[in-house]
Formats: structure tokens, sequence, C-alpha cells
């Protein structure tokens, strides 16, 4: 391990100098923002290598309207709403879910628990609030498939998956954007393959790399990036070779296009992005909670100070919002961001705020 890492970091010492200038490389997951903070990557990486986050946490990337139309449906009587753990805290104009909890509201560790709900309370209709990328999405589908199946009626669904190209490709064709490489995101990676990371090197030129979560597997992905940096190849490649391939996992593909179409879906930070969101094919629309509800989709303006959205696409860090650290806290947070577990503020907070710059 040790012999790793020193290879690892001659790499990208040696790289750093034969750049001779900053670089910045975006991570698109959550999970690694935490686990680069977690492991004080940030702090013995050289100046020039600038590690930026990216709109890789799914809670803080949903669009507050989504929020607000959870709240709302929070408080109907005959709805049982069904949701992951980290969207309970996350703060909209009424409170948060979490003043429901028990009662219309209910944290489940899967969508299948969900079902069950529904098959508890056959007088209330669940709705599982599905938030995520492509790896959470195909454990929806599979839930509405079984419910179609088992007509179970009582059962719907407010889909906020979203998918990571689409955004990557808005990040960068925003002309303002500095971003040299992608640490891409292992999670989705299995999914999707890392061939999907083609049309990014083929469309921008821009250099990918998959790794995985470990230390080792995210110094490692740096080295990788520096040495295809200095070799001026645009090129993807993954390093989380024990459960990524090419091609992803083609049956949770075919499920999901099975289920889902995609979409045109809003963003916090990022906006509207073409076929980014993941709907239900009408062939499944009577477990589609915004069908069944009505609910209302237009955007909604965010009145809160929170920088969030900045944070999201990189711009700032979050040090950077006068919240942070004061208004804003775990605690008391007033964004997302704050939040979620895989959250760029909450992980500067926990891991950084005495730091403030790197
Ligand atoms: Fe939003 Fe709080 Fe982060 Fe500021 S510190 S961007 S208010 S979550």
């Amino acid at each position: 391990m040790l012999r790793r890492i020193s290879i690892a970091h001659k790499l990208i010492d040696a790289a750093c100098e034969k750049l001779g200038r900053p670089f910045n490389i975006m991570e698109v997951c959550g999970t690694h923002t935490v686990a680069i903070f977690r492991n004080g990557v940030r702090t013995f990486i050289p100046q020039q290598m600038n590690l930026i986050s990216g709109p890789g946490c799914p809670v803080c990337v949903t669009d507050q309207r989504y929020i607000e139309n959870c709240l709302e449906m929070a408080q109907r009587d005959d709805c049982i709403i069904a949701t992951y753990g980290d969207m309970i805290r996350v703060p909209g104009t009424t409170g948060s879910l979490e003043k429901h909890r028990g009662t219309n509201v209910r944290v489940v560790f899967s969508a299948e628990d969900a079902l069950v709900l529904a098959k508890e309370n056959p007088n209330k209709t669940v709705i599982l609030l599905a938030v995520g990328f492509e790896t959470t999405a195909p454990a929806t589908a599979v839930v509405v498939k079984e419910a179609a199946e088992r007509g179970i009626e009582n059962f719907c669904v407010y889909s906020g998956h979203k998918l990571v190209i689409p955004a990557m490709r808005t990040l960068l064709s925003n002309k303002n954007n500095n971003i040299d490489a992608f640490l891409c995101p292992g999670h989705v990676s299995i999914i999707i393959g890392y061939g999907a990371f083609r049309e990014i090197v083929d469309d921008f030129g821009k250099v990918c790399v998959v790794a995985g979560f470990e230390p080792m597997q995210i110094i490692e992905g740096l080295a990788e990036i520096c040495r295809l940096l200095t070799e001026d190849k645009k090129e993807v490649v993954s390093i989380y070779t024990a459960v990524v391939t090419e091609k992803g996992n083609q049956k949770a593909q075919q499920l999901l296009s099975e289920v889902f179409d995609s979409a045109d879906g809003y963003w916090r930070g990022l906006g509207k992005i073409e076929k980014s969101s993941l709907v239900l094919k009408p062939k499944y629309e009577q477990f589609d909670a915004v069908k069944r509800f009505a609910i209302n989709e237009q955007p909604y303006k965010d009145k809160s100070g929170c920088r969030c959205g900045e944070v999201l696409c990189g711009l700032i860090e979050s040090p950077e919002c006068k919240l942070f650290g004061n208004a804003c806290t775990p605690q008391e947070p007033v964004g997302p961001c704050m939040v979620s577990g895989e959250g760029t503020c909450a992980a500067w907070y926990k891991y950084n705020r005495k730091r403030h710059t790197r």
C-alpha cells in the first residue's frame, strides 16, 4: 500500500511539474467528495492541482420545487410519504419532512420497504420519494414493475431520478468552465459503464477517470488523470476494474428503459437540462405521483440566500457562502448541501471548516 501511495504521489508531483500550470479536476460524486475530505486528500496534493466538487449529491441537486411539493404532500392525511433518510431534513419554506416523521412521513431503507408500507396501509397511498442517479433508479424500476404485476394500487413514485452525463455536458457547455478533467462517479459507472463517458471526451476533449472510493483508489485516480493530462491524451479510463465494465450493468439498463423515459428536468444550480431526468413511461402512469396528484412542476425561486447552486456547479467553495458555519450548520441547515451525508458544505463543515481554504 505504501509503495502504491508513493508511486501515485511521484506521478502526481511529476505531472504537476511537467504541466507547469494550475489545473482543475472535478469529482462528480458525493461519495468521492466526502472520501476526499475525510481522508485529507486535499491537504497533501500539490497546490496547482485544484479539486472541485461537482453536482454529485442527488439530494443536493434536487430542485427546490420538488422539496416544496414533498412538504405539501406530507400534509395529506390520506398519504404516507416514504423517503430515504437524506431527504428528511432538507429545508423548505414550511420546514422539513422531519416534522411529519412517524406520522405522514416514514424513512425507508429501500424502495421495496415502500411497497411493504403500501401493503400494510391499504387505506393510504404511499408515495415513494425516488431521488438518486442511475445507481438507485433500477431499484425504483423494480418496485414499479412489482406494483403493476401485483396490482398494488395504493402505491406511487415521485421520481426525482437524474442522469449524470447531461449534467456534465451542461457544466462543460458553459464557456467559462475551467474543468480539465473529471474523477467520474464509481457507483453510477457500475450501471452505465465507463464507455458512457466517451462522449465527454469526444465532444469536449476532457479526461475522464473512473475510480473507487478507498483513499488509495482516489489517489491512483488522480495520478491517472495526471498521466493523461501530461501525455495530452484525451481518454476515458477506469481504474475501478473490480466492478466497472465498459458497458455497465446491461440488465439494470434494460430495466430502466422498460420503466422510465428520459425527460427535461430541473436541477438545483444547473437549471433545466434536456433529457436529464427519469419519468415513468405512460404504461406505468398510474404509479406516477405527478399524474396522480397533478403536481406543480414549475421552477421555484429560492430566496434563502443559500448558494448551493453555485457550490454544485463548482463555482464557489462552501466557505465562500456567507451563511456557512454561521446561519447554516448541520444542526440548522439552510440548504441541502449542508444536510446530505454526501453534501459538499457538510463535508467542508465536518472536515475542513477551520482551514476554510486548502
Ligand atoms: Fe447553502 Fe448552507 Fe452551503 Fe451556504 S453553507 S451554500 S446556505 S448549504
